[in-house]
């Protein structure tokens, strides 16, 4: 009957206007005596936290039920229903400062808040990578803070969400490195850590919620540990980017990342002349067939750090491991003379290294080299390293250890 819906939906609506304030009032009251009512004993606090409330990560804390976790999930959902302009950010940043300005977008759309920094863990300190409301000179980016110390210090050294409160339970030695170490004069409300299996990777303080919101511990706990997922693959994507780039045995650039660098310096409008380098350690064979696989590697790693310190990075100089006992230099051209005789000390900084096989007398090296110019010869990188390549031929056919400018073999420094 029309009326008697009416009714019911009106009763519904003054029930819900009224009731749900007290309902989220109960609700937070309940969430901050979850916390504040453990404290007392830190070690009991720890392990109650770690046991109970959601955080940690995902796929951290086997002991623990479904329950929880699929609590956990269900808090992402509607975030991800609630919010998705927000949390459909995080699968998008790729850089770890992005992802900062992500998190703390986040606090402040979902809890409302008003102000927040985020740090991420780079040994023993963290560094700020976002702030959000802050004073000029307050926060700046890069800032560091000890791991341990002062309020984010610790409640990311000790993988805890805490707030203000939680600090007066702490025995004198933690509460002396919380109150000593302040960053920020200011209180915030969440500092919350950002877990995964069990480490530390930073951690996000929050503040100037301007409304209680319901369930806002395990809220700031969600975000915190979708921020750690995004950090993990972001710092994951790196680490591979410098595997798939590097040379394992003498940790130099390998050839793929070879062409990549030399494709990025001609395409560089602003480049200026440059020499490609192109060296070939002389004999090789014969010093793998006398003193085995293992001492040729020890000659290939030290050539390799006597063309490290060969070259500038700093100028956009760099050396990559072209090959077996092959090596690529890309240097700086001012004039000639002058590159010719800095090539001419690093072959024989090469003659002078001196490489211990365990039974015999140190093995001298010899290196035999070809280069090639930039923009006087040629503009693409394959056509630089086939010229670098004949003149190296030429250097090897003339005798060996020596430098060969010209594929004649005529300009040969010795
Ligand atoms: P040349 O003076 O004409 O350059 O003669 P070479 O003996 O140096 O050159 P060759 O091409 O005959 O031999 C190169 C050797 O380098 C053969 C290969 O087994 C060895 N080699 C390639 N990569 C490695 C490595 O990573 N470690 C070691 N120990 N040897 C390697
Ligand atoms: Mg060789
Ligand atoms: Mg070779």
């Amino acid at each position: 009957m029309p009326h008697l819906d009416i009714g019911t939906a009106t009763w519904a609506l003054v029930g819900a206007a009224v009731l749900g304030p007290i309902v989220a009032v109960l609700l937070a009251v309940r969430d901050r005596q979850r916390v504040v009512s453990r404290l007392g004993n830190l070690e009991d606090v720890l392990r109650r936290l770690r046991a109970s409330e959601p955080g940690g990560n995902f796929d951290d804390r086997p002991e623990e039920s479904s329950l929880q976790l699929s609590r956990e999930r269900v808090i992402l959902q509607n975030l991800l229903d609630r919010f998705p302009e927000v949390t459909q950010k995080f699968v998008t940043v790729d850089t770890i400062e992005a992802l900062g300005a992500c998190l703390l977008s986040a606090f402040e759309r979902v809890l409302e808040c008003e102000f927040g920094v985020a740090f991420v863990a780079e040994g023993d300190r963290l560094r700020n990578i976002a702030q959000m409301g802050m004073d000029e000179g307050e926060c700046y980016p890069g800032m560091t803070i000890d791991m341990g110390k002062g309020p984010i210090g610790y409640a990311a050294q000790k993988c805890l969400i805490l707030r203000p409160d939680d600090f007066k339970a702490l025995d004198d030695e933690d509460h002396a490195n919380v109150e000593n170490y302040r960053s920020f004069r200011r209180e915030f409300d969440f500092y919350v850590p950002l877990v995964h299996h069990g480490k530390a990777l930073g951690c996000v303080a929050a503040g100037g919620m301007k409304r209680v919101v319901q369930k806002a511990h395990s809220v700031s706990m969600a975000l915190a540990n979708l921020g750690a997922l995004v950090i993990t693959n972001i710092q994951r994507a790196a680490e591979i980017r410098v595997l798939s780039e590097t040379d394992p045995l003498t940790r130099l650039s390998n050839r793929r990342h070879c062409y990549a660098q030399l494709e990025q310096r001609l395409r560089d409008r602003n480049t200026s002349p440059f020499a490609v380098f192109l060296m070939d350690i002389d004999h090789f064979k014969s010093i793998n067939d006398k003193h085995g696989h293992a001492v040729g590697d020890s000659v290939l790693v030290a050539v390799a750090d006597h063309a490290r310190r060969f070259v500038h990075p700093a100028e956009g100089e760099f050396v990559c491991r072209f090959g077996g006992e092959e090596f690529l230099c890309v240097v700086n051209l001012e004039d000639l003379p002058s590159l010719a005789a800095r090539l001419e000390s690093f072959r024989e900084g090469v003659a002078q290294l001196r490489v211990h096989p365990d039974d015999s007398t140190p093995l001298t090296v010899r290196v035999s080299g070809g280069v090639s110019f930039c923009p006087a010869e040629c503009e693409d990188a394959d056509s630089l390293i086939r010229l670098a390549d004949d003149r190296l031929y030429a250097a090897k056919e003339s005798g060996r250890n020596r430098i060969c400018f010209e594929a004649s073999a005529r300009e040969v420094l010795r």
